[in-house]
């Protein structure tokens, strides 16, 4: 696992949710339930009421199609083809409504739908671009030229009513879309920010001892389901105690943050690094056998020896010793930590600075 990776929200704010928030197939299903009967009961209304022979069907088809995306969606679950045909179905059904003046006119107050829907069902791009769409084309079907072409029955007191009433709708609805928009972005920071700490230490930045443990057991599942054996190095700071004692605690943090940028700069993208302890490092090696773990650890060891801060007059060094330890058949997480442990009590045992397998502990005690 890359420790150092942090999941940050995508900029697609639609593929996150924050709870309480309503999702967008959801409320385009509830919508979709709501515009069905209502296309039936307009559609029945201009057939008996008004004697007008294009408006019934074309309600009825614009209620089926609807209800076929409904219906799609649930086949195919895909979200972005139920959020487009959707809003392709509305655009051209309000369309329809305001340049045909259904309802003797006054349909096109469904317009007034038209922005909140849009803004909340897709990018904010989208929204501005429909909406803009939208008004562009009321404006050029109440000017001169949309009278020659519709001959639509709109007063000029509500064709200037009805512009100024939907331009002041959208914008609003733009604005109460950004401002949703940025707090939801906020909310889904402060939430990586808080699994990101609940991860990791604050000092080094490494993943922390509970991180560590839950990869750990999550490599001991897949070993359960592959068998393919990985290792562990438990690693201690040697003498890190006369460092505080000598050089005070600053400094001994500094070079606990140098052994964690060695142990990153040497491991690979799929090991896990985690601070153990105050002075301790567990790193964990999927699907690593004992001598390549062995080769690994020492590797290790030579670039933190190489490795050291600038002081004053002089520089500072340390130097780890490691116990490896490598997966077993039938051994609990806690036996392998152990022996790791028992490992790394030989390695000090032997001396400090070196590596040293769990059967060295036998020799070693
Ligand atoms: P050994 O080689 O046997 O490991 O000796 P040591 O001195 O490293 O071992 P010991 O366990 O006696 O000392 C560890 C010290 O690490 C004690 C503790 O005060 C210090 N320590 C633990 N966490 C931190 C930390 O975050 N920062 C600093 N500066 N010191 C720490
Ligand atoms: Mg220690
Ligand atoms: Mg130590």
């Amino acid at each position: 696992m890359p420790q150092t990776k942090r999941k940050t929200p995508d900029t697609k704010l639609s593929q996150f949710r924050v709870k309480g928030e309503i999702p967008v197939p959801v409320l385009i299903n509830w919508l979709t339930a709501c515009a069905a009967p209502l296309l039936v009961f307009f559609a029945w209304r201009s057939d008996t009421m008004q004697n007008d022979p294009i408006t019934p069907p074309l309600l009825l088809t614009f209620a089926v199609l609807l209800s076929v995306n409904a219906l799609l969606y649930w086949l195919t679950s895909s979200k972005s083809l139920q959020r487009r045909g959707f809003i392709a179905l509305i655009t051209v059904l309000f369309t329809y409504l305001a340049v045909y003046a259904v309802e003797d006119g006054s349909a096109i107050l469904w317009l007034f739908a038209y922005p909140p829907i849009v803004f909340y069902i897709s990018e904010s791009r989208v929204g501005v671009t429909a909406c803009a769409g939208g008004l562009a084309g009321i404006v050029v079907l109440f000017s001169p030229l949309g009278d020659l072409i519709f001959d639509a029955p709109y007063s000029t007191s509500f064709r200037l009513t009805m512009i100024i009433a939907l331009a002041f709708e959208m914008t609003t609805c733009y604005i109460l879309d950004q401002s949703r928009r940025r707090s939801k972005l906020g909310l889904l920071k402060l939430a990586a920010d808080f699994e990101h700490a609940a991860k990791h230490d604050a000092l080094t930045g490494l993943a922390n001892r509970r991180e560590g443990l839950e990869q750990l057991e999550g490599e001991y599942d897949r070993y359960q389901r592959n068998g393919r054996a990985f290792s562990v190095l438990l690693m201690d700071i040697d003498l890190f105690k006369q460092v505080n004692d000598t050089h005070g605690h600053h400094i001994g943090d500094q070079l606990i943050i140098l052994v964690a940028r060695t142990l990153r700069e040497q491991c690979r993208k799929v090991d896990t690094v985690a601070r153990w302890g105050g002075e301790e490092y567990l790193v964990l090696l999927p699907e690593t056998g004992e001598n390549e773990a062995f080769k690994m650890a020492n590797r290790i060891r030579l670039a933190i020896e190489a490795s050291s801060i600038p002081l004053d007059d002089q520089t500072l060094q340390a130097t780890i010793s490691v116990g490896v330890a490598t997966t077993r058949e039938g051994e609990s997480i806690d036996r392998l930590l152990q022996r790791a442990d028992e490992a790394l009590y030989a390695a000090k045992k032997a001396g400090r600075n070196q590596v040293c397998h769990y059967g060295d502990a036998d020799n070693a005690a």
